[in-house]
């Protein structure tokens, strides 16, 4: 196996970093930084501007050093950034998906952790395709191909290729649904990526995109280049919907944009990290119509399937691990498929740069700490409690632990107040004190009555589930 250059350890540092931070985090601090040169115990990282430079100085920095030394065996004894831009590559589409436009996207953000070996994107394709994918927003690693089926998502999985054979007749909207990094993103992508070869006009947006283009036109005046950019396509596709909450304006144009697209057989396809009803903050009439075609979740995949999506990954990377590694791998991670990728291009990464080949032990070795920093992602605290509840019902966190007795805070607060019992078995004085000071008789009324409620109520239940989920969630 061949030495990785310093690109290859700037890629395993990216994962790592992704893990840690916000997708919007991730993109502004990375997308145009990269190792410059490792001489003499000094680790040198080229930045694009001063302001990126501060943010590695005081945020970084010791991480870089650490994942460094843990990938290279080399502990570097500083840490140097210079101004520079990122050297050109000779692999014109994806540099061309790594441009500013799609930058905002969470395909791109995915995109630095191609592997120079990932030999799907090594297809030939011809190129009025590429830039068709390249107007529609599309990653051209998420495609069907590259999409493995399990139990989890073959529901999902089957409506998309339906909406492939029949689009605007057999699912519309086709509304899919689940938690982070089980492959939302890419089965929409991949349904892109078929219809631009039937000759269609793809677009793929996240909410966010769509809010931001339509914040820009009505600012400047454009309001009917937007609607005509949006309004005139065969296939829309629209990322994480639930970022749409709350934002009144962009749901009302959004309902009109629905509405002339469905009016005219035009498909749609949309993802949410829940379902459309336990969507808050969102217009009803916009809710009734996501459920007008048919809605299909992703769940978390099973033992077997992680093992299945690790051996196929393996095999893309021409990297193949010996079956005991890959259920341990398969074994310790449990939730999410970004996270076994993570730990396969960890795990690859030293292997390729010790020149050696994979064992249980190095595995062992190498994804102690990786797997240590998932679990402290995924353990709940009552911070993490109280931000998920908020963020579910779209209310402050301080409107949350304030004192009005609105209806629509002394539900979440109830419901807070049952999932740090639940979750961090909360006594119930330490409740009323995270939950900005109530009195501890307060907590024990709110659990109890939560209790009784989940009873009788699926909703309930249900939107306890979600919040749940979100709470492991911490992309
Ligand atoms: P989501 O949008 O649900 O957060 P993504 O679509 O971004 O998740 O998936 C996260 C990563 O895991 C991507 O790199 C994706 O290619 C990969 N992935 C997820 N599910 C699958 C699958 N079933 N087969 C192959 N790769 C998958
Ligand atoms: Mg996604």
């Amino acid at each position: 196996m061949e030495q990785p250059s310093l690109k290859q350890i700037w890629q395993a540092i990216l994962g790592e970093a992704e893990l840690t931070m916000s997708k919007a985090n991730f993109t502004t601090w990375f997308k145009n930084s990269f190792i410059h040169g490792y001489e003499d115990d000094v680790l040198t990282i080229g930045v694009p501007n001063g302001f990126t430079r501060a943010w590695f100085e005081s945020k970084f920095s010791k991480e870089i050093s650490q994942i460094f030394h843990k990938i290279t065996g080399n502990k570097p004894q500083e840490v140097k950034y210079i101004i520079k831009l990122k050297p050109q590559e000779n692999t014109p589409i994806k540099e061309a998906f790594l441009s500013d436009d799609n930058l905002t996207t969470p395909a791109s953000v995915a995109e630095p952790t191609i592997k120079i070996t990932d030999k799907i994107t090594d297809k030939p394709v011809d190129s009025a395709y590429n830039q068709a994918c390249l107007a529609a927003g599309l990653n051209p690693r998420y495609n069907f191909d590259s999409f493995i089926v399990g139990k989890h998502n073959e529901l999902a999985h089957a409506a998309c290729w339906a909406a492939v054979r029949k689009p605007g007749e057999a699912y519309n909207p086709l509304f899919i649904y689940g938690g982070v990094g089980l492959g939302k993103t890419h089965l929409l992508q991949a349904i892109g990526h078929e219809l631009i070869k039937a000759g269609k006009k793809v677009l793929y947006v996240t909410s966010e995109k769509f809010t931001n283009d339509y914040v820009e036109a009505v600012y400047h005046g454009q309001a009917n280049s937007f609607k005509s950019l949006y309004r005139n396509v065969d296939l829309l596709l629209v990322d994480d919907i639930q970022f749409m909450a709350g934002k009144d304006g962009t749901q009302q144009e959004f309902f009109h944009t629905f509405d002339q697209l469905h009016r005219a057989n035009k498909q749609i396809v949309i993802t949410s990290d829940r379902p459309p009803r336990s969507m808050k903050a969102v217009e009803a009439r916009l809710i009734t119509r996501f459920e007008w075609g048919m809605v299909a979740d992703i769940s978390q995949p099973d033992l077997e399937t992680r093992i299945a999506i690790l051996n196929t990954k393996c095999q893309q990377k021409q990297f193949p691990l010996e079956p005991e590694i890959l259920e341990y791998i398969a074994t310790n991670i449990n939730n999410n498929v970004r996270e076994l990728e993570g730990a396969l291009n960890r795990i690859m990464g030293f292997c390729q740069f010790h020149n050696q080949q994979p064992s249980l032990t190095i595995t062992q070795q190498v994804l102690k700490d990786f797997f240590a920093s998932i679990q402290a992602n995924n353990l709940s605290t009552p911070q993490k409690i109280i931000e998920a509840v908020a963020n579910f019902y779209n209310i402050n966190v301080s409107d949350l632990l304030g004192s009005s007795r609105k209806r629509e805070l002394v539900g979440p607060r109830q419901i807070a107040m049952y999932l740090l019992r639940i979750k961090v078995n909360a006594s119930f004085p330490a409740i009323g004190q995270e939950m900005g000071g109530r009195d501890h008789t307060t907590a024990m009324h709110a659990c109890s009555k939560i209790e009784k409620d989940l009873l009788t109520d699926n909703k309930l239940k249900q939107d306890l589930e979600q919040i749940s989920q979100s709470i492991t969630s911490t992309y």
